[in-house]
């Protein structure tokens, strides 16, 4: 007779487990929910010509931010009270450049001058001042001023008028640079030093990074050309950057000159915005708090060709908006609030989550988490930026990771603010938050127009939003 008790058990087991483990059965089945062809097909929308490389503050992201809305809100989720169309605006001022060359001008009595070609050895900030500037490079470090941290890589230069030439990078020695150890800080302080133009020598990609500077002319150029220019004075970008990362300064006109060439549309200001949208939570004590799930909406525009930025962040905002239709289908609420934010303005340098952290609207409650994507359309798990900062919130992750997506590997990092994630903002603000970035795999064409969703994984997509949103829910359904 035991198989006919085994028979009458069963049922009882099953009726029993929603009890013992309370909110556990919602979140299992919103983990499950999450689907990479869905995520896919949102990639392969939001990358496509009609969205126009989804720059913040022209036409395509204005629709891309739209189309989310419209998407959050055939999910069952709420718009902020504040923002009624779930849109919330930020000023941008945008400017556009239309077309730039570079030349590397003759060295006395040679020939080894040639024009450059975008893509492989240089591009114009995609936001530069026009004009023209002729003259020689100095080298200037990391273009580094920070009398609080004790370093001038300007000291006892004078480049007014010149052409500035930095490297990106930080002295390796455990401090935080990351005010300094960002691009547009990089070209300010060219400009406040009188530079006529700066270049930071790395990868020749495009970036929107920073609003346009009058006067000074902005670029980046590939490690190759920078080894070019230096190769007169027997140095390379190698040995040069060992003696900075050591802490030391290093600093001096190279002898080679360029011509700087760049065509610009007046900068004038826009709108940008970040989507808003808002499962609240059902507990009366806890719903006054709540978790931001987040990723960056906007890339890099359509100059001088498509950027489509599959992985950088058409990824991440697809996981965004798989756990969003998760979370709207769940039947039980989770006790805190969830919030989710899609960004405008991070490759212009984290506005729009700057914007959010500093304009939290009070309908939403107070954040207590913030949990970022960023990239996560390769490889086979993520980069936790913040984790090891935070270990609760990565607690959590490898909780929902052990439940849900058991071979995902999980990364802890630690975070300085970083200035190059949109995490940031709320780290600095004291909120406990962090930024997935996919590990473990190619994340192909980086800021060019190669990143299509062509190269995209979505099963990466499917596991970090599944990991993300469980780790959310476990952390609103949390005592304290
Ligand atoms: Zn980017």
């Amino acid at each position: 007779m035991k198989p006919k008790a085994n028979r009458l058990l069963f049922p009882l087991v099953l009726l029993a487990l929603p009890l013992r483990a309370g909110e556990l059965p919602a979140a299992e089945s919103a983990a499950k929910a999450i689907r990479a062809e869905s995520a896919y097909a949102t990639v392969a929308r939001l990358a496509s010509p009609e969205y126009g490389g989804r720059l913040t503050g022209t036409e395509g992201f204005g629709k891309a931010a739209r189309w989310i809305a419209g998407e959050a809100r055939r999910a069952g989720l709420k718009p902020p009270a504040e923002f009624p169309g779930y849109l919330q605006p930020f000023p941008v001022t945008l400017g556009r450049v239309t077309a730039a060359s570079l030349e590397i001008l003759p060295s006395e009595g040679k020939e080894d001058g040639r024009k450059l070609e975008m893509w492989k050895d240089f591009m114009p900030i995609l936001t530069s001042s026009g004009g023209e500037v002729r003259g020689e490079v100095v080298f200037a470090g990391f273009g580094i001023t920070a009398p609080d941290l004790g370093r001038d890589d300007y000291a006892g230069l004078d480049v007014k008028g010149k052409v500035v030439m930095v490297l990106r990078g930080q002295p390796q020695d455990g401090r935080d640079w990351s005010l300094h150890n960002d691009s547009h800080a990089r070209y300010r302080n060219a400009q406040a030093h009188g530079a006529a133009a700066c270049l930071l020598a790395d990868q020749a990609v495009a970036s929107p990074n920073g609003e346009p500077l009058e006067g000074t002319l902005t670029g980046e150029i590939s490690t190759a050309l920078a080894d070019e220019i230096l190769r007169g004075k027997g140095l390379s970008v190698e040995t040069l950057r060992k003696a900075l990362e050591a802490g030391g300064t290093v600093s001096f006109p190279t002898g080679r000159s360029v011509r700087f060439h760049v065509e610009a549309a007046p900068p004038r200001p826009v709108e940008g915005f970040n989507v808003l949208a808002v499962r609240p939570g059902a507990d009366r004590a806890l719903r006054g708090e709540c978790v931001v799930l987040s990723a960056h909406l906007d890339h890099c525009g359509d100059w001088p060709a498509l950027l489509p930025g599959a992985d950088d962040n058409a990824s991440g905002s697809a996981s965004l908006l798989e756990m969003a239709r998760a979370a709207g289908a769940m039947k039980v609420a989770p006790a805190r609030t969830l919030v989710f934010a899609w960004f405008g303005g991070e490759e212009m340098g984290l506005l729009g989550s700057r914007h959010l952290a500093e304009h939290f609207p009070p309908s939403l409650g107070r954040p207590v988490a913030v949990l970022n994507l960023d990239m996560v359309g390769a490889g086979n798990g993520v980069y936790v930026a913040g984790g090891r900062n935070f270990p609760e919130i990565f607690s959590a992750l490898t909780e929902a990771r052990d439940r849900w997506e058991p071979a995902f590997v999980l990364q802890a990092g630690l975070s300085q603010g970083e200035a190059r994630a949109d995490h940031g903002p709320f780290q600095k603000a004291g909120i406990p938050a962090v930024s997935l970035f996919g590990s473990g795999g190619h994340h192909v064409g980086y800021h060019t127009p190669e990143d299509t969703p062509f190269f995209i994984t979505p099963r990466t997509m499917e596991a970090s939003a599944r990991v993300a949103l469980g780790a959310a829910l476990l952390l609103a359904d949390r005592k304290t």
